[in-house]
C-alpha cells in the first residue's frame, strides 16, 4: 500500500481521487487541488482579455505548489496558451508529459548544455544581455532553423533584464545573431498590487520608449508582454499581446483592491488527520518548550502535520484550523511531524477525522492570506511552501 501511493505521489500528473480512493491516498496529510476552481479562475480571467491577448499560465515552482503538470493541462484546456516557468527542468517536465504548447523560461539561462537542452525541447529562453545572447548563438548558430527567443528589459524592477536605455542594442544584435529570432519583448513590474499606480506607470512608459527606439531601427517586435496578475486585474491597457498570470488563477487576488475585477476560488487545500484524541488536566504543558499550559481540563487532539509538511512553525499558538465546519485553536509549539488542538468544542470528535487547515470546510474558509497576514509575508510564499511529503491529489468538486 505505501510502495503504490508513493508512485502514485510521484507521477506528474495527479491522481484523482473519488471514493475509496479518498481513503486510500489521503490517509495522514495532504494537498486537495481543486481542478473544477482551476478551470474557471483560468477561464474567468481569460474572458477579460480581447481577443488579440493570449494568456499565459504561470507554472513555475510547480505551479506555485499544485503540481505543474496537471495545472498545466488544466490552464490549457481552459484558455491559456502559453506556459511560464522558471527553470529548464521545469519546462522539461511538461515537455516530458506531452505537453506542445509554447514554454517561456522566464529565468536566466547561461551554460552551453542548458543552452542545448531549451533547444532540445523546444522552450523559449529569455535573453537579457548582449553576452548571453552572444553564447546563445555561440551554442546555436550554427542550426537551421532559429530558436525563439524573448527579450527582457528591466524598466524598474531591477532583476533580471537589460537597462532599458541599453535595450535597443540588444534587440539589434539579437536580430543579427545567426540562430536566434525575436519572438517576443518584455518588462515586469514591481509595483503592480500597489493601489498608487505611478511606479507602474513610469515602468509603462519606459518600455513603450525602447519599444519606438527598436521599431524606428525597422526590428518587428511579434509580441509584447508586461502584465503579472496585478497588471491583468487592474487594467486592459496593461494586456498587449499576452499577459502573464500565475497567483490569480490560483485563487489568490494579488491585493484586495483588485477583488472587484473577477471572482476566484482557492484552488490548493491542505488537509490532515487526527491520529489522537485525550483529555489533559489543567495546568498541563503542551509540546516543546511547554510555551502553552491549559488553563482548565482540555480536550486535545493530535494531528498528522507539521513543519516538516509546510506548516510554518512560526504559527504556533496563532493559527485555527476546521474541524466538522467549526473554527478550532492550535496549540503548543507545532513540531516537524505533528501539531496539537484544543478541540474541547467537540468532545466526541473521533480518530481520522478531517482536519481543514488552508480551505473550505461548510461556512469557515481559511486562506492562503490569512496565513500570510500572520506572518507578514504574502500568500505566494505559503502556496509555494507545501513540502513533497504531501501527496497532492486532485478533486473536481
Ligand atoms: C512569476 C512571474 C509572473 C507571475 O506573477 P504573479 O504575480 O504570480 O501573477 C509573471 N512574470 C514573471 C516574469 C514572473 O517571474
Amino acid at each position: 500500500m505505501t510502495d503504490r501511493l508513493k508512485i502514485l505521489a510521484k507521477t506528474p500528473e495527479l491522481p484523482h481521487v473519488q471514493g475509496d480512493r479518498y481513503g486510500q491516498l489521503c490517509q495522514r496529510a495532504w494537498v486537495e487541488i481543486d481542478l473544477t476552481a482551476l478551470d474557471k479562475n483560468v477561464r474567468q480571467i481569460h474572458r477579460l482579455l480581447s481577443p488579440q491577448t493570449q494568456l499565459m499560465a504561470v507554472v513555475k515552482a510547480d505551479a506555485y505548489g499544485h503540481g505543474a503538470v496537471t495545472v498545466a493541462q488544466t490552464a490549457l484546456k481552459a484558455g491559456a496558451s502559453w506556459l511560464g516557468v522558471a527553470t529548464v527542468p521545469e519546462g522539461i517536465e511538461l515537455r516530458e508529459a506531452g505537453i506542445e504548447s509554447p514554454v517561456l523560461v522566464l529565468g536566466a539561462v547561461n551554460d552551453p548544455e542548458q543552452i542545448q537542452s531549451i533547444a532540445r525541447w523546444q522552450l523559449q529562453p529569455t535573453i537579457c544581455s548582449p553576452q548571453q545572447a552572444l553564447v546563445f548563438s555561440e551554442v546555436l548558430g550554427r542550426r537551421e532553423t532559429k530558436l525563439p527567443v524573448h527579450l527582457k528589459f528591466d524598466t524598474g524592477m531591477s532583476r533580471l533584464g537589460v537597462l532599458w536605455p541599453e535595450a535597443v542594442e540588444l534587440a539589434q544584435l539579437v536580430d543579427r545573431l545567426p540562430g536566434l529570432q525575436i519572438a517576443s519583448i518584455y518588462s515586469h513590474f514591481a509595483t503592480a498590487d500597489d493601489p498608487d499606480p505611478r511606479v507602474m506607470q513610469q515602468q509603462q512608459e519606459r518600455f513603450h520608449q525602447a519599444i519606438a527606439q527598436i521599431e524606428a531601427t525597422g526590428i518587428k517586435i511579434p509580441r509584447l508582454h508586461l502584465a503579472n496578475s496585478a497588471a491583468t486585474l487592474a487594467s486592459s491597457d496593461l494586456h498587449y499581446s499576452m499577459v502573464r498570470v500565475g497567483l490569480a488563477i490560483y485563487g489568490l487576488y494579488p491585493s484586495s483592491h483588485l477583488r472587484s475585477a473577477v471572482t476566484l476560488q482557492p484552488v490548493l487545500q491542505v488537509k490532515a488527520r487526527v491520529t489522537q484524541v485525550k483529555t489533559i488536566p489543567a495546568g498541563t504543558g503542551v509540546s516543546y518548550g511547554h510555551q502553552f499550559i491549559s488553563d482548565r481540563p482540555m480536550r486535545l487532539a493530535i494531528v498528522g502535520i507539521g513543519y516538516a509538511d509546510g506548516v510554518p512553525r512560526s504559527l504556533s499558538n496563532q493559527m485555527q484550523v476546521i474541524i466538522r465546519g467549526q473554527r478550532v485553536s492550535q496549540v503548543g509549539a507545532i513540531t516537524m511531524d505533528q501539531l496539537m488542538l484544543d478541540v474541547s468544542a467537540i468532545p466526541d470528535l473521533q480518530t481520522g477525522e478531517v482536519v481543514t487547515l488552508l480551505g473550505k470546510d461548510g461556512e469557515v474558509e481559511i486562506t492562503a492570506d490569512d496565513w500570510a497576514k500572520t506572518l507578514g509575508t504574502i500568500s505566494w510564499e505559503i502556496l509555494c511552501g507545501f513540502k513533497h511529503r504531501l501527496p497532492r491529489v486532485a478533486v473536481d468538486r
